[in-house]
C-alpha cells in the first residue's frame, strides 16, 4: 500500500488560523505581535524567503518591518541594529536571515538577538532551554517536524527516531524535541557507519541532509513514518529523469520552469513508507508557520500582564 502524504499546507494552515486568533486577542489587548526581519544582502532565494514570511505576517495581522542593510554592510552596523530592534518594545521578534555576507561575523550578530525575541530559536540561551527541558523559544523547522507527527495522530513516545543530520538548525533540535518527547533517539551524519542498517531501525525516520533523493528504499522500514526536511533543487535532465521519470506533473512542471524541488527522500520511498512528507508541501510550510506562532508567543511572554519572558510557558 502506497505512503500516506502527510500534508503539510493543511497542517500550516491550521497552525496559521489558530496564530491569527492569538494575534487578534493580543492586538485587541493593546499588544499587537511585531516581527523585524533583518535581510543583508542581495542573496535571491533569501529575498524570496522574506518576502514569504512577510506577506504571512500580513496575513495573520502581526506587524513587521524588514531592514536590508547593502552587501558590504559591516558586523558593526548589524551589531547596532540588533541593538536598536532589541530596545523597541513593539518588535517582539528578531529574524536574522542567513547566510549573512561573507565579511559578517554571523555568529556574533545572533548572539546579539535578545533571547526573548529570538523567533528563529539559534541563541545559546534558547538552545539551553530546549536542552534543559524549559520554555523558549524552538527552532520553526524542528518545531514544524514535531507539529506534523502530531496533528497526523504518529505517536512519538517509546518510538525509535532516527535522524539524518546533525546541523544547529535542523537535525539537533529536531532530535532534542524528539528526545523530548520520548522517543529514543539516534542522530546520523556523514561518518555513520552503515547507514541503511541504522535507518531502518526507525519507526519515525527525519531527513535533514541536504542531498537530492538520497534516503532510498533500502533505508525505510516498511510503514514507518519518514520526515523530509531536504529541499533541493533539481536542474539537470538526466538526474531529474532518474527521479521523476513517468511523473506528468512533474514534467511538465519541469518543462516549464527548468526546474523542480526534491527532497532527500527517493520518490520509491512512498511505496514502502508508511506516512511520508511530500518536497514540496510537506515541512515547508510548517516553517513559516511555526515563525508566525513564535512570534505571537514572543509577544505573549514579553509583555503578557506579569509575565517573565523566561520563566513562563
Ligand atoms: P547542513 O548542511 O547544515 O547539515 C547537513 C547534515 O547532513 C550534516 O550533519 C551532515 O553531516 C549530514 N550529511 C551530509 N551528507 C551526508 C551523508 N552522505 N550521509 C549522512 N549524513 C550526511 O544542512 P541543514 O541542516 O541546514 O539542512 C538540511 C536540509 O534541510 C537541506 O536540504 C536544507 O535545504 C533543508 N532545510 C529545509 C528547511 C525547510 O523549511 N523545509 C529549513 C532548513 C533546511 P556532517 O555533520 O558529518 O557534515
Amino acid at each position: 500500500m502506497p505512503a500516506t502524504i502527510l500534508d503539510g499546507n493543511q497542517i500550516a494552515a491550521e497552525i496559521k488560523s489558530e496564530v491569527a486568533g492569538e494575534v487578534k486577542a493580543l492586538t485587541t489587548a493593546g499588544r499587537r505581535p511585531g516581527l523585524a526581519v533583518v535581510l543583508a544582502g542581495n542573496n535571491p532565494a533569501s529575498e524570496i524567503y522574506v518576502r514569504g514570511k512577510v506577506k504571512s505576517c500580513e496575513e495573520l495581522g502581526i506587524y513587521s518591518e524588514r531592514h536590508t542593510p547593502g552587501p558590504s554592510v559591516s558586523t558593526r552596523e548589524l551589531l547596532q541594529l540588533v541593538g536598536e530592534l532589541n530596545r523597541r518594545d513593539e518588535i517582539d521578534g528578531i529574524l536574522v536571515q542567513l547566510p549573512l555576507p561573507a565579511q559578517v561575523d554571523s555568529k556574533a550578530v545572533l548572539l546579539a538577538v535578545d533571547p526573548a525575541k529570538d523567533v528563529d530559536g539559534f541563541h545559546p540561551m534558547n538552545v539551553g532551554f530546549l536542552s534543559t527541558q524549559r520554555p523558549g523559544l524552538v527552532p520553526c523547522t524542528p518545531a514544524g517536524v514535531i507539529e506534523i507527527l502530531k496533528r497526523s495522530g504518529i505517536a512519538i513516545a517509546g518510538q525509535e527516531a532516527v535522524v539524518v543530520g546533525r546541523s544547529d538548525i535542523v537535525g539537533k533540535p529536531t532530535a532534542m524535541l524528539l528526545i523530548n518527547g520520548n522517543a529514543t533517539v539516534t542522530v546520523c551524519h556523514s561518518k555513520t557507519r552503515d547507514l541503511p542498517a541504522v535507518c531502518r531501525r526507525a519507526d519515525i525516520l527525519i531527513a535533514a541532509i541536504g542531498r537530492a533523493g538520497m534516503i532510498t528504499r533500502e533505508y525505510v522500514k516498511p510503514g514507518s513514518t519518514v520526515i523530509d526536511v531536504g529541499m533541493n533543487k533539481v536542474t539537470d535532465p538526466a538526474e531529474f529523469e532518474r527521479f521523476f521519470r513517468g511523473n506528468a506533473k512533474r514534467e511538465q512542471a519541469f518543462a516549464k520552469n527548468g526546474s523542480t524541488l526534491i527532497g532527500d527522500v527517493h520518490p520509491e520511498v512512498a511505496e514502502v513508507a508508511g506516512a511520508l512528507t511530500p518536497v514540496p508541501g510537506g515541512v515547508g510550510p510548517l516553517t513559516i508557520a511555526m515563525l508566525m506562532a513564535n512570534t505571537a508567543r514572543a509577544a505573549r511572554l514579553r509583555r503578557g500582564p506579569g509575565v517573565d519572558a523566561h520563566a513562563v510557558a
